[in-house]
Parts: structure tokens; sequence; C-alpha cells
């Protein structure tokens, strides 16, 4: 696996209130500190501040689940980069699937939030995947093609750590259906040869790319022992400590 080091990202969605959030984090800490990979929650907005004091000086990261990329102004209801930073963020999720499917997002602002972020200092999570219907129709690596393309446009990559990708097939976010491993490591390749045509050999090498899509304790070994599967973005499974833990010692 090159010298990427893994990292498993939860993804809480619309889930949690403070106290909740707290709750989890307390109960978090002393499970992981042993481990050896990278950890970072995304908890929804309102919780970032409160954990990123608790996790401050822990093995776990902070990330957000999106950004707008203006610095500030007239923009009612949304966060700039550098309002993530001083909560404490250092990853952002961008473009996930449900806010492409419900918010409208596009391949465009993805690439405006993306670029907003990595001059921030923030690592962005860029998610990208298929429908069913795509992959029926044989569309998956045009589809994809297309997305990892115009996310990345003009994008000149500094660090090799400074962008992740995670793989979610749209058909198995939350819906219990992972990608078979055969999936995803065809998937995983072709993207990273893909990353060597817009970012070079060096950072394509270097970019973590996660498979995200019905994440389980039960599945993860398997997808972690695939070549080209560099951590996991974990929706459902993440929200319970015991679990993600579990998740996190695969
Ligand atoms: C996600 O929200 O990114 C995700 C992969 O969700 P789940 O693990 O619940 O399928």
């Amino acid at each position: 696996m090159e010298n990427r080091r893994p990292l498993i990202a939860g993804n809480w969605k619309m889930h949690k209130s403070i106290l909740e959030s707290v709750e989890f984090v307390n109960q978090l800490l002393p499970l992981v500190a042993d481990s050896l990979v990278d950890i970072m929650i995304a908890p929804p907005f309102t919780s970032l501040f409160a954990v990123s004091e608790i996790i401050k000086d822990s093995n776990v990261d902070l990330g957000a689940q999106n950004l707008f990329w203006e610095k500030n102004g007239a923009f009612t209801g949304e966060i700039s980069p550098l309002m993530l930073l001083s909560a404490g963020c250092r990853y952002v999720i961008i473009g996930h699937s449900e806010r492409r499917q419900y918010f409208g997002e596009t391949d465009e602002t993805v690439n405006k939030k993306i670029n907003a972020a990595m001059e921030a200092g923030l690592i962005p999570i860029f998610c990208i995947g298929e429908t069913e219907s795509q992959r029926e129709e044989g569309k998956t690596f045009s589809v994809l093609d297309k997305q990892i393309k115009m996310g990345l446009e003009g994008l000149t990559l500094k660090e090799d750590r400074m962008l992740v990708i995670a793989y979610e097939p749209v058909w198995a976010i939350g819906t219990g259906k992972t990608a078979l491993p055969g999936q995803v490591q065809e998937v995983h390749l072709y993207l990273r040869n893909l990353l060597e045509k817009t970012s070079g050999k060096r950072h394509a090498a270097a970019i973590r790319i996660l498979y995200g899509g019905s994440v389980k304790p039960d599945n993860i070994s398997e997808l972690m022992a695939l070549p080209d599967v560099d951590g996991a973005l974990v929706g459902g499974a993440s929200l319970n400590a015991d679990t993600f833990s579990k998740i996190i010692h695969f």
C-alpha cells in the first residue's frame, strides 16, 4: 500500500445533539487510543467546537460535512473554510452523494469547494460514485471520470496528503449493500490510474482512496485487504462508539 496510512472516517450526517456528540467522543477516545490508523469524525456543524475541545490532544481528527467556498459575506446559512478551521477542523467532506442528490451540488460547485478547502489548508474528502442505474447501464467509469476531472479541475496539489478521495457507490450508501471486493478494487485501481493523469504519478501513489457504502465491522477487513483501498468513509456504523472502534481496529 505504498506509504498510505489508512484513514477511517465517520460521517455522522444529521445525527446527534451537542450533548450526544460529547458523550460519544468521551466513549470513543479510550477505545481507540492505541490505534495506528488515522481517525476522523465529522459531526454536524453545531457540535464541532464542543467536540474539538475534547479531542484536541487525541489521535482523533475533526472534519465537517460541507462548506461554502466564499471567505465571508452575505451568504445566509453558509459556513466558510476559515470558520471550520477556527472550530478545530482538519478535514471536510465535499460532494457527498446526499448533497448532490438533495441540495443541488454539481461537479462545478464541488470543484469550487475543493479549491476553497485546500486554499484554507483543510483536507477535502472528495466523494464520488455512480448510481445503481448508471452501473447497470455500464456507465460507472465514465461517471467517475467526469466527477474526478471536473472536481479537480485547475487544482495543483502541493503536498501529497492534502487530498482524500472517497469512492461511494450511491447504491451502497445506507442500503446495507456493500460493493463486492472485486468491484471495489477494480474502481480504486481505475481511480488511481486516473489520478496519475490529473495529478501526476507521485501524488496518485500517495492520495488515499477510501471506500464508503455500508461499511460494518464484519466487512471492513476484507475491504482493507484490497491493495488500493486506503480506508473507509463510514456513515451509519460510525454513530456507535463500540461499532466504530471495531471498524478502526480492522
Ligand atoms: C456515508 O454516509 O458516506 C456512508 C457511506 O453511509 P453508510 O455507511 O451508512 O452506507
